[in-house]
């Protein structure tokens, strides 16, 4: 645990996410346009509640939970991120509402399940979908924005126990024949959505 006491305020960015590949993630991209700052887990600074993500838009998701860290903690700068996958034959869906999207919060393979049922019948030329990103960083009352994609098909069958989610299902057009879930950690961070949208951000600061 960190205490608060221990930090600068104009030179913290608390990670408002529980998953740590995520925070280092963020960190090894934002950092260099941002020196001398430090990236803090928000669950290392205390024990928050998870605020309630009813935005309609992944980008409103991802400031929603950025601004909770901010009230939470007190500091000015947060940053945030929410991501999914969307399908284009099921017109967009799971999107925001890929972790929860058979019911139960972060069940993946129920989520995988489903995804593969209701696919069953697509032919492979209308299997498109990507995975999308998109990054909040608030400073005070500032809001900056990244977004970021990863193109690709579903597959007909899960391959890989690599990552996470849906990655079993998602083969990236920039890795043929493999599903995300075959590919190593830095394969994966070097094409993902979420490399994308923190290279958008980066750009932005
Ligand atoms: P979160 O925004 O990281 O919480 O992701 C929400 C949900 O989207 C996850 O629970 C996954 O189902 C899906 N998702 C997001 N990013 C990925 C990814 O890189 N691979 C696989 N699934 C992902």
């Amino acid at each position: 645990m960190i205490t608060l006491q221990e930090l600068d305020p104009n030179k913290t960015v608390v990670v408002a996410t529980g998953n740590a590949h995520k925070v280092t993630e963020i960190e090894a991209i934002l950092a260099p346009e941002m020196p001398g700052v430090r990236f803090v887990a928000l669950g290392e600074l205390g024990d928050y509640p998870d605020p309630v993500e009813d935005g309609e838009t992944f980008f409103d998701n991802a400031l929603i939970k950025a601004r909770a860290a901010q009230a939470e903690t007190g500091l000015p700068m947060a940053v945030a991120d929410d991501s999914g996958l969307c399908v284009d034959a099921l017109d967009g869906a799971p999107g925001i509402f890929s972790a929860r999207w058979a019911g139960e919060h972060g069940n993946d393979l129920a989520n995988n399940e489903k995804l593969m049922a209701q696919m069953a019948d697509v032919p492979q030329e209308a299997r498109t979908a990507r995975f999308h990103s998109s990054i909040a960083l608030v400073r005070g009352n500032e809001v900056l924005r990244g977004d970021g994609d990863c193109e690709g098909f579903v597959g007909f069958e899960p391959r890989g126990d690599g990552g996470f989610g849906y990655d079993p299902l998602f083969l990236p057009n920039d890795t043929p024949g493999k599903t995300m879930a075959e590919l190593t950690a830095d394969e994966k961070n070097a094409i993902s959505h979420r490399f994308h949208a923190l290279e958008d951000l980066a750009s932005k600061l």
